[in-house]
């Protein structure tokens, strides 16, 4: 038995314990973030079972993916972008992009991806607290911005919302800001949201009971 085996035991354990307790049916992805962990880590998770891993810089997440090529993992990209790393992003094929945040953006992505004929699943990342620190749309403009997202952009493939929780101590707002997020993911179901991404280590448990079915874990896993 690795030693990662036992901690994602743990995490599990208390995913399911929010999940009965709030009577939440839906399956919840596990994202694995990698960002502060060398390659043989990510490894030793997979060997766990793991098989989705997180990264916020392009350049690392070539440097993972290179040096783990032979094994079959799923790449998520959850960092800000600069526009001039798409290409490289685009060419590292990850499975879901968590942090599309403009329309500005998504075109730019659309662009190149029809230049290479390529298609890429992303996520609309929402301000949900309207911080200054935070990239992301204002959730007053995250329906149309999604929506004119799908209209103009045929190379990418819109999959649901992202967020991240209000950086705060009071919870009382970190949960306002997830029930922020979920209300829009669920305003966006008929239009194909199928994720909810949020919640890390410090208040995933928050965002199952607000309704996260995808969480991004890093050092709760990884210390
Ligand atoms: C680092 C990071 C995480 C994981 O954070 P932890 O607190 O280590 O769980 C999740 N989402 C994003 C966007 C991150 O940058």
């Amino acid at each position: 038995m690795n030693f990662y085996e036992s901690t994602l035991d743990t995490i599990f354990t208390r995913i399911e314990a929010v999940r009965t307790a709030v009577n939440q049916h839906q399956i919840i992805k596990l994202v694995a973030v990698s960002k502060s962990v060398e390659p043989h880590h990510v490894e030793t998770m997979y060997q766990a079972g793991q098989r989705a891993f997180g990264e916020n810089k392009v350049q690392e997440l070539a440097r993972k993916n290179q040096a783990l090529s032979t094994l079959p993992l799923e790449w998520h990209f959850i960092g800000r972008l600069q526009k001039n790393k798409i290409n490289a992003l685009i060419d590292l094929s990850p499975s879901l992009v968590h942090s599309c945040d403009s329309l500005e953006l998504a075109v730019a992505f659309n662009k190149r991806l029809h230049v290479k004929e390529k298609t890429l699943s992303v996520l609309l990342q929402i301000n949900s607290a309207k911080e200054d620190s935070k990239a992301g749309v204002m959730p007053e403009h995250a329906i149309e911005t999604y929506l004119a997202i799908k209209e103009t952009c045929p190379n990418l493939v819109l999959k649901g919302v992202m967020s991240i929780g209000a950086h705060t101590n009071d919870v009382a707002l970190i949960q306002q800001s997830f029930e922020t997020t979920y209300r829009l993911y669920e305003s966006l179901t008929p239009h194909g949201a199928k994720v909810c991404s949020m919640g890390m280590s410090e208040d995933f448990e928050l965002a199952i009971r607000c309704g996260a079915n995808m969480l991004r874990l890093g050092s709760v896993l990884f210390t």
